[in-house]
């Protein structure tokens, strides 16, 4: 990217977070979800990684969050109240241990702990009288927020340091009961609900009148003791025990972990007990327990490089729905698609989901500029669950369908629910082909998605599937172009050259034949073997496969039987495409899931899910993606959901990932 366009995206950017800090931060009502703000600020981060020039000392990316309400006296903190540095999964929380243990040229021990949704708060007491709370504001200046703290019961206001000051931060929640009782009583009274524990927290706290925090039932947790090592304390975790003795509220659940997998362990523990505990967490937060190493591991402007927050991956989040957009289909089926403001959800980033169709954005009643809850059902495919009413401004745009299509104009033609562009020669429909042909799942071929398949078929260098393999004719043209380079070029002709390797499925699935997913392509090319076996089968010969009905057997047929696709095929074949399959299969009844059917859930440490299925299946197994009475087998992973607690339910077995993994090492051993 160049400097100019990185600096307009940085501005816009930065426009964009800063209203949402103050959104957050000053108004407690944040209009988008945390994860929203949270991808933004890591693609700030990225720009100024890539452009250091950008940062200023008034970057978002320097300061720490909020700022002081009129109407609070300011406190100044004598040590600044510094944020946290995230991180948003496994990988990049061992990466950033291994930093630690790399820095310090040694594994050291951290005092795992749980990350409360609350209000960060600091209590400073002289000669052991509570002198005043503030919140964190900006770091350096908080508000004092005595009065109103004062009314958590459990605060101490005396304690038994008759000496000198004492400091101690910590949080400010409100328990998820007590949130629960108080949208409820919201909802009678019309008032607009609160969104999350943290903002009724803080919203109570930082609210002039007092007798509001008093009614709200909250409660602190307190996890840091300032001037610890003056008190002649080495550890973090030796110093909360002290202050739990001197009577603050320390949480119970910190552990100190001795070393990377114990750090890892401590996580997949409170990713399962977190929805079990009294109060929410947004995460872990990885303290170094010795003091001594923290000057050694320093400071950034805005965090300590001695801690860390690892935010759990959201499961259900808030974004806005910048557009809806449609995608004509190989088929001429039309599909509105939401275009997201990209949100990260249950560990992946979304910007896109599928509408279906009219009816379902109706139903739901989209409008454009909509905020709205999306989620990823069966943990997969983000979706769009409902727009938030209470967040319309009056400026969203009502949703209306198109009457003709996006590409070629003609008019659009209705079955059932779904709209269609009947024009056989749309090219909408050759570009989709061009697009599923490459795909991860058909021939994996990096480097040609949607934008540059439009490009190369714009330009006229590719028009058919077999054209892909002559695009290395138009080499130079391409260079030439827009965007391109000649390493990026090489790298395409590379990928497609490797694509003439793969495995027979991949091959079938990419030519899009209607009816033949990815599934009946393995079933297919495991039974076949090669692509012309195939495309000899009489429709009598596929209908003994299971599975394979008349729409389907018919499908096949009519494909290998139609002369444009008998030339595709040659050509291909002239390419030196590969036609047979490679897979290694081992099917006989000795193998654990011969002839099981498993559901595969949540994620897993050691394999994706499609390298699973692919195992199951070359031992003769069956995957299917929901659970029932006919399921042999529920194979559960991280982060379940739904589908485990339905197998408990109707009582169909359930395999840990770890009996998973023997299983596999058993059969292997074998
Ligand atoms: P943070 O919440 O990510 O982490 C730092 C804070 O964690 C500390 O200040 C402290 O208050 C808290 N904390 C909880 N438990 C702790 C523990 N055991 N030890 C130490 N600290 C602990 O950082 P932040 O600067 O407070 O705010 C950023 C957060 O605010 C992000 O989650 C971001 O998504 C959210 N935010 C959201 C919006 C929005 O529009 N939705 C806007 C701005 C910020």
């Amino acid at each position: 990217m160049e400097f100019i366009e990185a600096k307009k995206k940085y501005e816009e950017l930065t426009k964009k977070l800063e209203r949402y800090a103050y959104e957050y931060y000053v108004l407690d009502n944040p209009s988008v979800d945390d994860s929203v703000y949270d991808q933004g600020m890591e693609e700030l981060l990225r720009l100024e990684k890539e452009f250091p020039s950008l940062v200023t000392r008034n970057s978002l990316s320097q300061r720490v969050g909020g700022t002081v309400l009129k109407g609070f006296n300011k406190v100044t903190h004598e040590r600044q109240m510094l944020s946290l540095a995230d991180v948003f999964n496994k990988e990049e929380l061992a990466e950033w241990v291994n930093k630690v243990y790399e820095t310090l040229g040694k594994e050291v021990d951290f005092t795992a702990e749980m990350k409360i949704d609350g209000l960060a708060c600091s209590l400073v007491y002289n000669d052991g009288n509570l002198s005043y709370c503030a919140t964190r504001g900006d770091g350096t200046t908080g508000e004092d927020v005595t009065t109103n703290v004062l009314t958590i019961k459990d605060i101490p206001t005396l304690v038994d340091k008759k000496q000198g000051r004492l400091e101690v931060r910590g949080e400010i929640y409100m328990p998820k009961a007590s949130l629960i009782k108080l949208n409820e009583e919201r909802e009678k009274t019309g008032e607009p609900l609160f969104a999350n524990a943290r903002n009724a927290a803080a919203g109570s706290i930082r609210n002039l009148d007092s007798s509001i925090a008093k009614k709200r039932n909250l409660g602190g947790w307190w996890y840091y003791y300032i001037d610890a090592e003056r008190d002649g304390y080495t550890r973090h975790s030796d110093s909360i025990n002290a202050l739990d003795k001197l009577g603050f509220r320390t949480n119970k659940e910190r552990r100190v972990v001795h070393n990377l997998k114990e750090v890892l362990d401590y996580v997949d523990e409170y990713t399962l007990k977190r929805d079990d505990l009294p109060y929410d967490i947004d995460g872990i937060v990885l303290k170094v327990d010795e003091f001594k190493y923290y000057d050694e591991l320093g400071y950034t402007a805005k965090s300590p490089k001695w801690a860390i927050a690892y935010k759990f991956p959201p499961k259900e989040v808030q974004t806005k729905l910048e557009d809806i957009i449609f995608t004509v289909g190989r088929t001429g089926k039309i599909t509105p698609n939401a275009v997201l403001e990209p949100v990260r959800v249950a560990g992946s980033l979304v910007s896109r989901a599928t509408l279906h169709n009219e009816d379902y954005i109706l139903e739901k009643d989209l409008r454009v500029g909509d905020t709205v809850i999306i989620r990823k059902a069966g943990d997969i495919i983000p979706e769009v669950v409902k727009p938030i009413i209470e967040k319309r401004s009056g400026n969203e745009i009502p949703f209306k369908m198109i009457h003709n299509c996006p590409y070629c104009g003609s008019e659009l033609v209705k079955k059932d629910a779904m709209h269609f562009c009947l024009n056989p020669n749309c090219n909408s429909r050759k570009i989709e082909s061009l697009i599923h042909f490459s795909s991860k799942n058909a021939m994996d071929i990096e480097g040609m998605g949607d934008k540059v398949s439009e490009q190369l078929f714009a330009e006229n260098f590719v028009n058919d599937i077999p054209s892909i393999y002559k695009l290395y004719e138009h080499k130079e043209e391409i260079i030439e172009m827009d965007g391109w380079s000649d390493k990026s070029v090489t790298n395409l002709l590379d990928a497609i050259e490797n694509s003439k390797k793969n495995s027979l499925e991949r091959l079938l699935f990419g030519l899009g034949i209607k009816e033949v997913g990815e599934k009946m392509s393995k079933v297919l090319a495991r039974r076949y073997k090669s692509l012309d076996e195939i495309a000899k089968l009489t429709k009598e010969d596929l209908l003994k496969i299971d599975d394979v009905g008349e729409v389907v057997a018919t499908s096949i047929y009519d494909y290998f039987n139609n002369q444009n696709n008998i030339e595709l095929i040659e050509k291909l074949k002239n390419s030196n495409v590969n036609m047979l399959y490679l897979g290694k299969d081992d099917i006989n009844e000795t193998n654990f899931f011969y002839n099981k059917r498993c559901v595969i859930t949540g994620t897993f440490e050691k394999y994706s899910r499609d390298e699973m299925t692919e195992y199951i299946e070359s031992q003769g197994g069956k995957v299917s993606g929901s659970v029932s009475k006919k399921t042999d087998y529920v194979i559960v992973g991280e982060n379940p959901g739904s589908k485990e607690t339905k197998a408990k339910e109707i009582g169909v077995t359930i395999l840990k990932e770890e009996e998973y993994y023997e299983i596999i090492d058993k059969n292997k051993g074998e």
